[in-house]
């Protein structure tokens, strides 16, 4: 009997790419895009340097889609057992006072191993893995209701950046590659998580209290129809965020792009920078690298908050 018929070889022959070996490049990851394996390895070998800096030495979630985006994707927040050299591992104490393995990438090649093992996105904690109860980073995630345009977006994140501006503190806004904009806040490692996460609350909590109609602080669907949620949550422990120069696993394989506010006005939407824009993203200086972070917040200015905002109609 004939043997059947074989699918058409679309595989390729191994690559390699920053020294790991990529099976399969020519399998169509995003196939709206025409986009592979081989293409996301090599996205990430030449971002690797920028996401080290930016992404690295810190707890990483991987979103992991080894059919392509339309295939399964899962969320991986532990480390596994047979990982890729380029993938190291933190044990961690959680909530429930159970030690878990996590990744932490501490090399470049770890970005491509990652993509070897059919990685799409990259998600971080706010701290580092040498300091890991002092945040150096915050972010609060700008999340609109379905329906809403994304200059409302726009306008959150600008009302974001002043309030923290009136406080203080500078901001990077990043189109995330999907509907939102990420506010993020780098900060010098003195505040513990629980400061951090009730910064944020108050500062999240206040705009929605201020602007009732516009703004909700709560995850509670219910309560977002038409407005945009502005999530402080990432800034719990054990939270993450999407990380700047990852790839997302939606249509068109959009990267979430950290831009400047003079830049934020003139986007169309959170999810226009392709690959090949972020490849030229790439060439120039990345505005939250560039960013002085030697800024920090205190209980003090938790507490200043709060009297802001405290049972009135805002200062
Ligand atoms: P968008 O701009 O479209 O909202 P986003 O990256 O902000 O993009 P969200 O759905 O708002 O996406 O998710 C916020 C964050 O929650 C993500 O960046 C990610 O780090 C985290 N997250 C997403 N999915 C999971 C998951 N399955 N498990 C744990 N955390 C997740
Ligand atoms: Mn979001």
């Amino acid at each position: 009997m004939a043997e059947p018929e074989k699918p058409a070889q679309v595989s390729g022959k191994p690559v390699t790419v920053l020294g790991v070996r990529i099976t399969h490049p020519d399998r169509v990851v995003f196939p709206d895009a025409g986009c592979t394996k081989g293409d996301v390895a090599a996205y990430y070998a030449k971002a690797a340097d920028r996401m080290l800096e930016l992404a690295g030495h810190r707890p990483v979630s991987l979103l992991r889609c080894p059919d392509g985006i339309n295939g399964e994707c899962f969320f991986q927040k532990h480390a596994g057992k047979g990982f890729p050299s380029g993938i190291a591992r933190v044990e961690i104490e959680e909530k429930s006072g159970k030690t878990e393995p996590y990744m932490v990438i501490d090399d470049r090649q770890g970005f491509t191993a990652a993509a070897q093992m059919g990685t799409i996105e990259f998600h971080i904690w706010g701290s580092r893995t040498d300091m890991l109860e002092t945040p150096d980073r915050l972010v609060f995630d700008i999340d609109p209701d379905e329906g809403l345009p994304f200059s409302d977006v726009k306008a959150a994140a600008g009302d974001v950046r002043k309030l923290l501006g009136d406080l203080g503190l500078q901001s990077m806004p990043m189109v995330t590659g999907g509907k939102g904009v990420h506010v993020i806040v780098p900060l010098r490692r003195t505040a513990d998580w629980e400061t951090v996460a009730a910064f944020s609350r108050t500062i999240a909590g206040g705009l929605a209290l201020r602007h009732p109609d516009c703004y909700v602080a709560t995850m509670s669907k219910a309560r977002r129809k038409g407005k945009v949620f502005i999530d402080w949550l990432r800034n719990e422990r054990g939270a993450t965020a999407v990380a700047p120069y990852s790839i997302r696993a939606r249509k068109g394989a959009p990267v979430a792009i950290p831009v400047t506010w003079e830049e934020l006005p003139r986007l169309g939407s959170a999810n226009s920078f392709g690959i090949a824009k972020a490849l030229k993203r790439l060439d120039t200086t990345c505005p939250l690298q560039a960013m002085n972070a030697d800024q920090s917040i205190s209980q003090d200015m938790v507490d200043d908050l709060e009297k802001r905002f405290d049972g009135s109609s805002g200062p």
